[in-house]
């Protein structure tokens, strides 16, 4: 018999979905609702191969009697364990001594129970919506404005000859490509993914995620310890991001200076800051608070903490469905590049291809010659080109340039995630979460705890499986009760500007694979932000506080020592790799800019020190955490090295 035959892994998957949702109150079970085949597809489609086969193995093992024992469940099969016993297997695994244990853990747990709460069934409706109060998905947009940008076809084996060939369209790769055909550069942008817009969102979670996101948002670290979020689609991350727009702070502007980047201390970069926050129209004209940031702001006033709008990158936004815009905006109001830099490059001439993957940077005697691509249905691209600016994203931009034989040490080095994690709060009253502008209100309270380094309080609409991804599962009961409150809750992020450094490893399939631990100084601040969160909402009125921890850590306000026990509870739980939940949003510092090849993989102009003509114009650049949210810094980088690529390579053209 086949040790990992497809159908013994999907039975194990279906048992363990079953077991983290087994159903109850007339509603289906996780198998009955598909879980375990919209999970396998997942995995089918956004696994590396090596993942994909220790999944297949841990789950052909998994119904084996030693399995089962080695989960505390006797000498048995798992198939053979009631409900309760079952629970008692999977929670050893959370609890396990062993990382590897509690990464497979989180991974199967995360997977398992957002899916539980985002498929649909055969009326469109998750059956558990009704009872948490949860409307469900907008829907399609009546009359949605038409696409402006018509992507270049390839139907064929194609070469295209250009000035300078961009890789990825997000907030580095949208932006360059504008300031490039602008000057009248002749430039080619490919893209990875598809160009999806206003008429194709629909508000759901499950098609957000798997249309938008990078590996269908199930991305995470080597060890799981923090969940990995980006864009894949043409504007990559500024099609789903919550349009919170920061100019980079003058400190950070000065300590990248410090790391040989004087550039970015200077007013060129405050003139290309200006041209970005123009060109995306920042405002705080749509800030107007959801209940649930509300009741953040009233916790923070209470305690006297700093409290302010949120600057957003909006046009005539609507707050009626505003919070399903990670799942892109049904009305058409965020300024991504999609809306703003890809139609001004499109508009000069700029050829935009989507579903077509860089797969390696040419590079000849140690020049950048053009890119060689793939699209989906498998034609080959070949792109010639003076100059190639990669803008893949903090993951696959170092990836790519591995690929293309580029061999600088820091290329995927000093990876930096701003992880997040949360503290949340339930009410009494009806909060409704998810509803409301995405994000209006932060505080910067702890944001300097030392040197430079804190946190940002931040919330964000709080959707079905974002709960469920924070969410501990210690008992299908308890998760279902959890759940069943999310109507209730009011979540805190803790942003945390990190000095610990992960690296992007390039495996032998030539992907990415990200490896990152939190350091001791950073998990002080998470501990401070956790505490400060916790009296936020006891301020506001919570009646009880949890955390994001693997364990139930809770508290009720009002009681004795109540939040002390609280922290010496999530300290007891632990902060590492399957202890708490974090996750990365903000994709930065993997092919750094700085003053030399042993500091830095590029340049202070963004051009690699291993080949000439090859740029890096994406949050890779950065020399180190931003400590705010980063689009707005990504896009005035690009905007800035993109003005000086045209300078350099204009004279030649004419
Ligand atoms: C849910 C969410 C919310 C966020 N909210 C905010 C916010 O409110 N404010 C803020 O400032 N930031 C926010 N961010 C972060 C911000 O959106 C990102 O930091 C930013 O988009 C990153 O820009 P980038 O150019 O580095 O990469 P991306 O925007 O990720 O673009 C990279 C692009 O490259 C493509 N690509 C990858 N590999 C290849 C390849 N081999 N060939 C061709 N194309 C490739 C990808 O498909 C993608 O489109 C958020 C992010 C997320 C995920």
């Amino acid at each position: 018999m086949n040790p990992t035959s497809p159908a013994r892994v999907r039975r194990s998957l279906a048992q363990i979905c079953d077991t983290f949702v087994p159903g109850s109150h007339g509603r289906p079970s996780a198998g009955q609702l598909g879980v375990p085949d919209a999970f396998l597809e997942v995995a089918a489609t956004n696994l590396r191969s090596a993942e994909r086969r220790q999944l297949e193995v841990l789950l052909s093992l998994w119904d084996t009697r030693a399995l089962t024992a080695a989960g505390g469940g006797g000498f048995r099969r798992f198939r053979d364990l009631s409900q309760g016993e079952r629970e008692a297997v999977l929670v050893s695994w959370c609890d396990s001594r062993l990382a590897p244990r509690r990464a497979a853990f989180q991974a199967l747990r995360k997977a398992a129970t957002a899916l539980a709460y985002m498929l649909p069934a055969s009326d469109g409706r998750n059956p558990a919506w009704d009872a948490m109060g949860y409307p469900g998905p907008p829907g399609r947009t009546a009359d949605p404005a038409p696409k402006e940008i018509q992507p270049h076809v390839v139907d064929r084996e194609t070469t295209l000859d250009c000035d300078v060939c961009v890789v990825g369209s997000g907030a580095g790769g949208g932006t360059a490509a504008a300031v490039l055909a602008d000057t009248g550069l002749d430039v080619v942008v490919v893209e990875a993914g598809d160009y999806l817009d206003d008429g194709d969102f629909h508000g759901s979670e499950v098609e957000g995620y798997s249309r938008l996101y990078l590996g269908a948002a199930a991305l995470a670290t080597a060890d799981q310890s923090v969940g990995l979020y980006a864009g894949a689609c043409l504007g990559g991350g500024t099609v789903v991001n919550f349009t919170t727009a920061f100019r980079t702070p003058d400190e950070i502007r000065a300590e990248w200076a410090g790391h040989g980047v004087g550039a970015l201390a200077s007013d060129d970069y405050t003139a290309s800051l200006d041209a970005v926050w123009d060109r995306l129209g920042v405002t705080t004209d749509h800030s107007r608070p959801s209940r649930r940031e509300q009741v953040m702001e009233q916790g923070l006033d209470a305690l006297g903490w700093h409290a302010d709008r949120m600057p957003r990158n909006v046009s005539g936004c609507d707050e009626a469905v505003c919070g399903f815009s990670p799942f892109g905006c049904l009305a058409g109001a965020k300024q991504s590049t999609t809306k703003t830099w890809l139609v001004d490059a499109w508009r000069r001439g700029a050829r935009i291809l989507v579903n077509t993957r860089a797969e390696r940077v040419m590079v000849e005697h140690g020049r950048a010659k053009g890119v060689r691509a793939r699209t989906r249905q498998g034609h080959q691209v070949t792109v010639r080109a003076r100059a190639v600016m990669v803008a893949a994203g903090a993951i696959h931009t170092p990836a790519l340039l591995r690929r293309s034989g580029l061999e600088n040490r820091n290329i995927g080095r000093h990876l930096r995630l701003h992880p997040v994690t949360g503290v949340a709060g339930v009410f009494e009253e009806e909060i409704r979460p998810w509803e409301g502008v995405m994000q209006a209100v932060y505080s910067d309270e702890l944001a300097d705890l030392h040197a430079g380094f804190g946190m940002k309080l931040e919330s964000a609409p709080f959707h079905p499986s974002v709960l469920a991804t924070y969410a501990p599962w210690r008992s299908a009961r308890q998760h279902e009760e959890l759940m069943g409150r999310l109507a209730h809750l009011v979540p805190i992020g803790l942003l945390l500007r990190d000095s610990s450094e992960g690296e992007v490893r390039t495996g032998r399939d030539g992907e990415p694979v990200v490896h990152y631990r939190l350091n001791d100084f950073d998990i002080g601040h998470v501990r401070t932000g956790l505490d400060g969160a916790a009296r936020v909402l006891e301020a506001a009125g919570a009646t009880s506080v949890f955390s994001a921890h693997k364990d139930w850590v809770t508290y009720q306000p009002g009681r004795g020592r109540a939040r002390e026990g609280f922290l010496e509870a999530a300290d007891r739980c632990g902060w590492g790799a399957g202890q708490c939940v974090f996750t990365s949003f903000h994709l930065m510092g993997s092919a750094r800019m700085g003053a030399s090849p042993s500091t830095s993989a590029c340049n202070p102009e963004g051009e690699t020190w291993d080949a000439r003509g090859v740029y890096v114009c994406d949050g890779s650049t950065f020399p180190s955490a931003s400590g705010v949210n980063p689009m707005v810094t990504i896009e005035a980088i690009a905007h800035l090295n993109a003005s000086r690529l045209a300078q350099v390579l204009a004279p030649a053209r004419s």
